[in-house]
Formats: C-alpha cells, structure tokens, sequence
C-alpha cells in the first residue's frame, strides 16, 4: 500500500512515498533554513509564502524520484496539525486538491504521532520497531512522554511544563551567539567540551512525576554568561554547550528510564529533532543496556520535519480504512487526544 504524504507545519516543505507505512521509496524536502536564519527563527508569513512557491513541484518530484504515479497510490496523508496555522494550511489545501482531482482518500496526522513514527520506518542497517512501545517525544515544540499501544493510539505520562528540549536548545544556542537552529551547533560544540565546567539545574529531576522544566536551565546559562562576561573572562562555549547537554540529556534519560519502570514496557522510541542528538543517543543507549530494555531512535535525518513519517503515522488509518473527508481542516493547537478521537476543534 503506497501513501503520498505531505508535511508543511514549520519551514520544511516536505513529500514522500512510503510503501506499507515501513519503506521510503521518495523523499523530497525543500529547506527555508537559510531564509528563516537572517532572522534567528521562523517567520511564519514567510514560510506560508515559500511552501506555496515549493509544494507542487516537492510532490512531483517526489512521485518521481519513487516512479509512481497517482495510480499507484492508496492513499494522501497530510500533516493537519499542530504548527504553524498559515504553513499547515498549505499542506491540507494541497492535499485535497489532489485528492478531489485523483479520487484517493486522504488521512490527516498528527505532526508528533508522525515524529513516533519516524522510528517505524526501516532502514538498511536497523529493524523497524512496531508498537507497543513507550516513547520520548523530544522536538523543538514539545518534550512529553507517551505509552503507544498495538493499534497506534497514544496515551500521555507526562510532559514538559514550560520550555521543550529543542527550544532549550535553540534559546541557548542564542545566547552563545551560535547560529539558527541551534540543536546541531550545540551538539557539535558540547562534544569538545567539559561537561563538569558548569552545573546547571536538572529540573523536576527529583520531582516523582514524569514532567520536566527546562526553562530554569536557561536561565542558568544565561546567569553564567553574564558573570563570566561581569569578569571580562573569554566565554567558554564549549564547555557551557557540553555541561548545559548533560543536564537536558541528564533529565530526558532519567525520567525515561523511570517511565519505562513504571509502565514495564522493554522498547522505547526516542523521537523528535533531539533526538538526532549524539549524546542523547549515547545516554539512552548506556540507559537501555543497564535496564535490559531495546531503545530504537528514527535514523538523524528522519529525527527532524518530513513528509515519510507523516505516511508511516498514516498507514495504520489507512489499512482500518479510516479517512477524513474534504472537510478536513488545520488546526495550529490540535492535541493527540483530539486527533484520535476524531473531534477537531474549531479554529
Ligand atoms: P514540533 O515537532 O514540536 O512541532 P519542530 O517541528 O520545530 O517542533 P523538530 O523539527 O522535531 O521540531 O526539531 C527541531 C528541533 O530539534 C530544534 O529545536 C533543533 O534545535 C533541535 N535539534 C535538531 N538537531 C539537534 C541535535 N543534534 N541536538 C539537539 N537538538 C537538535
Ligand atoms: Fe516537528
Ligand atoms: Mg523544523
């Protein structure tokens, strides 16, 4: 069974053909990174004007890069939430656009049951792990924990109560003068430096429930920069990437890995844009070992925005036959609960 999806919630404009939800036979992501980069961060007026400009030509050449045509589809998948309400909807217009002209039906997804789902796609050198599993969600908007039953429904444990992991990143990466998006500079930066240099706050990482703060950590970088600079001393942004790393991938492990006692699952999806992170994967991995437990992450380039996860968090739907109709709309604050239920918000 072959889904084209879409995916346009943030600055990527992104198509794919997935076969039975597991293998990519064409991907093509069209990146706005550089535009959104002289400004530190998404614009969103002008990422809605730049999927416009990407998106039939990503679709065809996606089909083409896969060599199948419309025929050979059963399905269009698009991203209908949550995101950006100007981009998202550029996706979902699209999409019904080619399935009133084609006939196919279509499935709106969840934009982070579609980062989960990145980690269902097969890779050459990593089997493909199938729910139940529990799963780390760790992006540049959200950072929650979720058990995934058999059938691909999602039930939340816990979540962060301000600031997500990615956005951590980013604003410390600000902070450091280092260029937008911040998480991969930071990662690169930490692994030449020490880790022990600064100790920043591990926040709720005593506290028994499966949340976390990572706003207080930030401001702990910050408190640091200002000192050093108070002292005239040289900043070492090494060392504050690497010991700020620690403390997130400190927090992310622990409360995982206490997840994972409480539920008595043995399979953990980490997911998200952070998770393409080097030392996360590192950490999770040591966790995992120590717990007897298998950890699968989708592979780095999958971690971040694209349209073949947004398929393989569609096949379940479309296998039970479960479409949307031409109705289907965007919704910039659509919660995992509200998309499983089928009860959409009105915007
Ligand atoms: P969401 O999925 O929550 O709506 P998003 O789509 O903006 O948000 P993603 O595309 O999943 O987020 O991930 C982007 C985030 O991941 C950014 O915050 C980015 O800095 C972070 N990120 C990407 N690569 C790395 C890395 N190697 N280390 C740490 N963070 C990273
Ligand atoms: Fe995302
Ligand atoms: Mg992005």
């Amino acid at each position: 069974m072959n889904i084209l999806a879409i995916e346009t919630s943030c600055d990527e404009t992104s198509a794919a053909v997935v076969a039975d939800g597991a293998r990519v036979l064409g991907q093509v992501t069209a990146s706005q990174m550089e535009i959104h980069r002289q400004f530190g961060g998404v614009v969103p007026e002008v990422a809605s004007r730049r999927h416009v400009e990407a998106i039939t030509r990503v679709v065809d050449t996606a089909l083409g890069q896969a060599g199948v045509g419309f025929s050979d589809l059963a399905a269009i998948a698009v991203t209908m939430g949550p995101g950006l309400l100007g981009a998202l909807l550029v996706g979902v217009t699209a999409a019904k656009a080619y399935s009133l002209a084609t006939g196919l039906p279509i499935v709106g997804v969840h934009h982070i049951a579609g980062h989960v789902a990145a980690a269902m796609l097969e890779e050459p050198d990593r089997p493909a792990v199938r729910p139940p599993f529990l799963c780390l969600v760790a992006s540049g908007g959200h950072t929650e924990l979720y058990e995934v039953d058999a059938s691909f429904r999602f039930t939340r444990l816990g979540g962060t109560r301000d600031d997500a992991a990615g956005e951590a990143y980013d604003k410390v990466a600000r902070l450091l003068g280092l260029a937008y998006p911040g998480g991969p500079e930071v990662d690169r930066l930490a692994r030449q430096g020490d880790p022990a240099r600064f100790s920043f706050p591990r926040g709720l990482l005593d506290d028994p429930s499966l949340d976390f703060s990572f706003s207080g950590m930030k401001t702990a970088v910050l408190v640091a920069l200002d000192k050093i600079k108070r002292q005239g001393q040289a900043v070492p942004v090494e060392d504050v990437c690497a010991s700020f790393q620690a403390a997130v991938i400190e927090v992310l492990v622990e409360k995982t890995r206490r997840a994972a006692r409480m539920t008595g699952h043995r399979t953990v999806v980490v997911a998200g844009g952070v998770a393409a992170n080097r030392g996360l994967r590192a950490s999770m991995r040591a966790m995992a070992a120590e717990e007897g437990i298998d950890v699968h992450f989708p592979s780095p380039d999958l971690c971040t925005d694209n349209a073949a996860m947004i398929a393989a968090a569609a096949y379940p739907c479309a296998r039970e036959g479960r479409f949307d109709t031409l109705e289907l709309g965007a919704y910039a604050d659509l919660t995992l609960d509200e998309w499983q239920s089928g009860r959409y918000p009105v915007d």
